[in-house]
């Protein structure tokens, strides 16, 4: 029932599997990933740190600050600098944002919610279906319950680290 799903960096050095479902997957359209992308957002899939196996390759580690303000690491790819997931250290390194893109199947996940619609390039229309915010939202009202309660025990598991 754990389907696992593998990905990896534009090179081919990096080879990652990632085990289950996400908690939730985001696509965003803040400034920030704007730049780091170049593009006009990202598609983020949020799981706990558990989850994602580095199979093959070594990453470099790059400090950043996410569009909601907090410190983000961004992983990339130690040869072809493609950037494949965030880890927050605010969650005590537990949760990773992988991004979707680098999956071998990226259309296997599909965004709970479009975020940050607020810098989104004015041309980009959004799909119909998924929900949409300004800027970010609370997971409590829009994740299924199951999902949601994998989201409080990643944040419980930070509190009993002291982070
Ligand atoms: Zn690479
Ligand atoms: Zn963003």
């Amino acid at each position: 029932m754990q389907a696992a799903r593998g990905g990896g960096c534009a090179c081919g050095h990096v080879r990652y599997r990632v085990k289950g479902e996400p908690i939730y997957t985001n696509n965003c359209h803040c400034r920030l990933c704007q730049q780091q992308t170049g593009s006009t957002g990202v598609v983020n899939a949020f799981y706990e740190s558990d989850r994602i196996e580095v199979l093959q390759g070594r990453l470099s580690e790059h400090m950043m600050v996410s569009g909601s303000g907090g410190p983000h690491l961004i992983c990339r790819c130690r040869e072809c600098g493609t950037a494949l997931w965030s880890i927050y250290p605010r969650l005590g390194r537990l949760g990773i944002g992988l991004r979707v893109g680098t999956l071998d199947e990226p259309g296997a996940l599909t965004p709970d919610a479009v975020i940050f619609t607020e810098s989104a390039m004015p041309w980009v229309t959004f799909p119909e279906g998924i929900p949409q915010f300004e800027r970010t939202y609370d997971f409590r009202t829009l994740l299924p319950a199951e999902r949601i309660d994998r989201m409080l025990a990643l944040m419980g598991r930070r509190e009993s680290f002291g982070a």
